[in-house]
């Protein structure tokens, strides 16, 4: 036990190899993130709509998979097996990605013609990335959650230090990916994302010897066990590949991802109200209807926030002067300023709650205030807009809409994970983490309609023209601004509600 004691500012050793396994890993998703809604529009020629809905229902995809690999986890692999599992999955799909074939072509009546062979490669190689994030997402977070005892104060300073690991990655490959995208080609930018991936792969299993047995399977034997000749732990390896195979063909069908995320929000929703009625009662009962309400109301959070790798990118793109100090630097690369925000803040915010004392805010007010922020950020592209005359917009309007939506996500994203566990009962937290990340899967699918509002016509070819594009943008912008503002004040006005439900329970969260 003695290398368990092995401290690294003042945390267990294990969680920076998990800071920094979670650090490429974000990494390679948000750098091919934030290169995909251009490498869709300008390389297959997709049209905005038709881009937006694909990154929907992927990112739908990719957030909904961890409630299964999370399942998974639980009850066979372990966390330690599923990462690895994960990872390897990530590298795969991120080197395919790599693979570019030929650009789409556009003839003088306005046909295009599509390289199909390298879309379906495209497409599968979404699938697993998908069935990788499924497995590494979720059980990556709960290993961080297993290195402190219960009652330990450090585990939230733990969880914020892991949050800006989550954003080093993302920081770095926003500029790096973005970078070697634009100048040296899509191969080069999601290729990086792959290598990305594959230091965070042997970062976690060099580093393997720290976790001190943590994350091990509840059910090794089990495993061990065969069915149909082959090893239990065989099997769920092979039929998690195999589930590529179902994800290839959802991701290219965004009715059928809807129609997923409907069932599965339905089963979650009458499974949680049937456990608060036939198993919980009092004060379990409350808690747990009280993190539902405040689940519902992330849903609407995610879906404005995560406009910034749909619309807010392509209006960086085409609307925005992207100068900053005399260099332009390129549309994708504004979403580094998100990261950049969360590492420079999430210290300061995780030191201000507890020191407000009995005026720290209970986590509905948090919440509402989250919303009301995602709203303003928006109302600052509108002013930028509306005071751009002719000319392109300031640069400096995006900056300040994210500082205000990293103000919000730092008052709704790592106070809300900290509520996940302690206002569900200890039986469900796992399913409960889950149905957290659910809730932003339908935000991605949300998003991406929502996205579709500011949908350029670029079907002649040709560069839109400026003031038409910034009017739908404005349009846009303009709802989003008052859907934020709204919400945050029905929350608020909710908030002496879900205080009374909660039961003082988030007064000890140390957020
Ligand atoms: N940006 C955070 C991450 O990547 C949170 C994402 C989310 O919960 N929607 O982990």
């Amino acid at each position: 036990d003695s290398l368990n004691k092995e401290e690294f500012f003042g945390h267990p050793k294990a969680l920076f190899i998990l800071f920094f396994t979670e650090m490429w890993e974000r990494f390679s998703f948000y750098g091919m993130k934030a290169l995909l809604i251009f490498y869709l529009t300008k390389y297959h020629l997709f049209s905005d709509t038709s881009g937006n809905l694909l990154i929907g229902s992927y990112a739908a995809l990719v957030y909904a998979v961890p409630v299964l690999g999370g399942f998974i986890a639980d009850r066979y692999l372990g966390f330690r097996k599923a990462i690895v599992f994960g990872g390897i999955m990530l590298v795969l799909g991120h080197v395919g990605m790599a693979y570019e074939g030929n650009a789409a072509t556009q003839s003088i009546t306005g046909e295009i013609t599509r390289d199909e062979t390298a879309l379906q490669i495209f497409y599968f190689s979404l699938s697993l990335i998908i069935v990788g994030v499924g497995f590494l997402k979720a059980n990556i977070s709960s290993l961080v959650g297993e290195l402190y005892e219960t009652g330990d104060k450090r585990r939230d300073s733990g969880f914020t230090l892991f949050y800006m690991g989550i954003n080093l990655g993302s920081f770095m490959a926003t500029l790096i990916c973005v970078w070697l995208g634009e100048t040296y080609g899509w191969s080069y930018g999601f290729g990086a994302a792959g290598v990305g991936m594959f230091f965070g792969l042997l970062t976690f299993i060099s580093g393997r010897k720290l976790l001190m047995g943590k994350g091990e399977s509840n059910n090794a034997s089990l495993l061990e066990k065969k069915s149909f000749g082959l090893k239990n732990e065989w099997l769920i390896y092979i039929g998690s590949i195999l589930s590529t195979l179902l994800f290839w063909q959802m991701v290219q069908n965004h009715n059928a991802v809807s129609w997923a995320l409907k069932i599965a929000g339905g089963i979650s929703f009458i499974y949680i109200v049937y456990y608060a009625v036939t198993k919980l009662d009092g004060k379990a009962r409350h808690q747990l209807i009280a993190l539902t309400i405040l689940i519902v109301f992330t849903i609407v959070f995610w879906a404005l926030f995560e406009q910034a790798y749909t619309s807010m990118n392509l209006f960086a793109d085409r609307i925005l002067d992207r100068t900053i100090f005399g260099y332009e630097i390129s549309a994708g690369q504004f979403l580094s300023f998100n990261a950049l925000f969360i590492i420079l803040l999430a210290p300061v915010f995780a030191w201000i709650w507890p020191n407000l004392g009995k005026y720290n805010p209970n986590t509905a007010v948090k919440f509402a205030l989250a919303l009301a922020l995602v709203g303003l950020g928006f109302g600052a592209l509108v002013m930028g807009i509306n005071l751009s005359g002719t000319g392109k917009v300031a640069a400096i309007w995006l900056i300040l809409a994210y500082l205000l939506h990293t103000c919000g996500e730092l008052s709704l994203s790592p106070v809300g994970l900290s509520a996940v566990t302690k206002l569900s009962p200890a039986k469900i937290v796992g399913f409960m983490m889950g149905v957290w990340f659910l809730a932003t899967a339908s935000s991605e699918f949300i998003a991406s309609i929502l996205a579709n509002i500011a949908s350029v016509d670029t079907s002649n070819g040709t560069a839109p023209d400026l003031n038409l594009a910034k009017q739908s943008y404005l349009v846009l912008f303009e709802y989003l601004f008052y859907t934020g503002l709204g919400f945050g004040l029905l929350l608020l006005l909710l908030s002496p509600v879900i205080k009374k439900l909660m039961h003082g329970v988030d007064k000890e969260l140390n957020n």
